[in-house]
């Protein structure tokens, strides 16, 4: 372990799910100890619990995320690997169909790592208990916030109600998604296909669907829809709400596919961000993490790496703030929010062209929507932009650098070419 310099003798991390690792990662070089407290009895084999009902449910790793973990702590990826991870060329190991047609083929030089949300878990537990100095405390609900602690992470996650007292400016969207999830082992002919299939529909056509090759083999396929449409949850159903798709391949799939487990849903009402940085009343040397400041449309695969960005804003802090703790917060939360805002942007957008999405549209939309189609039809045709559009949606790029470029040139071109209209919504 690298030490930074001790700032204080120990750190209290309530919620050992991601976001609470992640926070783990960035404390332990700057306190004696860090005590992470879960609710949950944590399991020893990769398991799903009840503290996160979501993990059933598909977990993508985006590339920034990956890189922030790898960050956090050194060797994660290797250890990821180890653990079964399927590793995903971007783009010769995926088939993503998104709004009318498929991606383009080409070597980004990126790939993605996917596991299950559980056997994920375990890797980064194990890392960070690696660390030396973290400690978890399982079976350890927290009622109140904690005192004692030189600092304090919460990282309860989505259903938070440790701060829900406080005080905060918060944007809300009613997204009315709804998951439907299962594990399956692949038929003779697919086995050791590493193949990550992707449905992406085109608003306000809401049928999204997912194929992800995890550890043993296995698939873990997702089908979701929004507002009132629901996927079946029993087998038959769940089969054939894929054959509706707007492409073969997943059904195809699923036809064969050996179920490993039962279908299980999950319905996400809204997506919410709190925005402690516009002067929230937070205790002193208490600091949100993860899903307690923004919640997102899960379906752009960023939570869990929005934890890790914030988590790593939180280290970069600690390492400049000169020993002052009471001073922390002020730097970190405007750190975390810039993490938060860029996955929130690009998930909104999308999420705000379903006209039964209930919040606030930017007066600029239609120009945005315009402007995203044009990024969107340009990758298909330029290496260049694909590449770029892949490391801006998986939050190894910040947005601001579709400003700028020769990528950029060639967006304002398919702009242009388009009509540079907003589209008649
Ligand atoms: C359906 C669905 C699909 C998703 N898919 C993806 C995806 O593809 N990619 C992705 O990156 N993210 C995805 N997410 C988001 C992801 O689950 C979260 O963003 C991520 O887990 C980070 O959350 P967290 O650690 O803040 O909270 P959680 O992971 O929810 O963890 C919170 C922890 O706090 C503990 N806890 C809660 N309250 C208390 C308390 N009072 N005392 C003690 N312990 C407590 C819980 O037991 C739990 O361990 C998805 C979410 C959903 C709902």
């Amino acid at each position: 372990m690298i030490t930074e310099g001790r700032l204080g003798a120990r750190a209290v991390i309530v919620g050992a799910g991601i976001s609470g690792l992640a926070a783990a990662a960035a404390l332990a070089s700057f306190f004696e100890t860090v005590e992470l407290l879960d609710k949950d009895e944590l399991p020893r084999t990769p398991r799903p619990r009840k503290g996160v009902p979501q993990d059933l449910q598909v977990h993508i790793l985006l590339k920034g995320g990956e890189l922030a973990f790898e960050s956090l702590i050194p060797g994660t990826r290797a250890a990821l690997l180890t653990a079964g991870a399927t590793e995903v060329r971007q783009t010769e190991d995926a088939s993503i169909w998104e709004r009318d047609g498929w991606h383009a083929t080409r070597d980004l030089g990126h790939s993605q790592l996917m596991m299950s949300r559980p056997a994920f878990e375990r890797v980064l537990r194990r890392q960070v208990l690696r660390l030396g100095n973290v400690v978890i405390s399982d079976r350890t609900p927290v009622e109140r916030l904690p005192s004692g602690g030189d600092l304090t992470v919460i990282a309860t996650g989505r259903g938070d109600r440790l701060l829900a007292g406080v005080e905060a400016p918060e944007t809300v969207l009613g997204i009315e998604v709804s998951y439907s999830s299962a594990r399956f082992a692949k038929p003779e002919r697919f086995r050791g296909e590493e193949r990550f299939i992707a449905c992406i529909p085109q608003p306000p056509d809401d049928r999204y669907g997912l194929v992800c090759p995890i550890e043993n083999d296995e698939w873990l396929i997702t089908l979701c829809s929004r507002f009132g449409e629901r996927v079946p949850d029993d087998l038959d159903g769940f089969r054939a709400h894929a054959e509706t798709l707007p492409m073969p391949d997943i059904a195809e799939r699923l036809r064969e596919a050996v179920p490993l487990t039962p279908v299980r849903g999950y319905r996400i009402a809204e997506a919410r961000w709190r925005h402690f940085d516009r002067g929230a009343d937070l205790p002193a040397r208490v600091l949100p993490i993860g899903d307690c400041i923004s919640s997102f449309n899960p379906t752009f695969g960023q939570g869990m790496s929005v934890a890790a960005g914030h988590a790593v804003a939180l280290r970069d802090v600690l390492a400049s703030c000169g020993g002052d703790l009471d001073g922390v917060a002020a730097a970190y939360l405007p750190r975390a929010a810039e993490v938060s805002r860029q996955a929130w942007s690009l998930a909104a957008m999308v999420d705000l062209e379903y006209p039964r999405t209930k919040g606030e549209r930017p007066p600029n939309f239609g120009k945005i929507v315009t402007g995203t189609e044009a990024m969107r039809r340009a990758a298909a045709l330029h290496p260049e932009v694909q590449l770029l559009r892949f490391e801006i949606g998986n939050l190894v790029k910040p947005d601001s650098s579709a400003r700028n470029g020769p990528a950029a040139r060639l967006v304002a071109r398919e702009m242009a070419r388009a009509g540079g209209r907003p589209r008649e919504r």
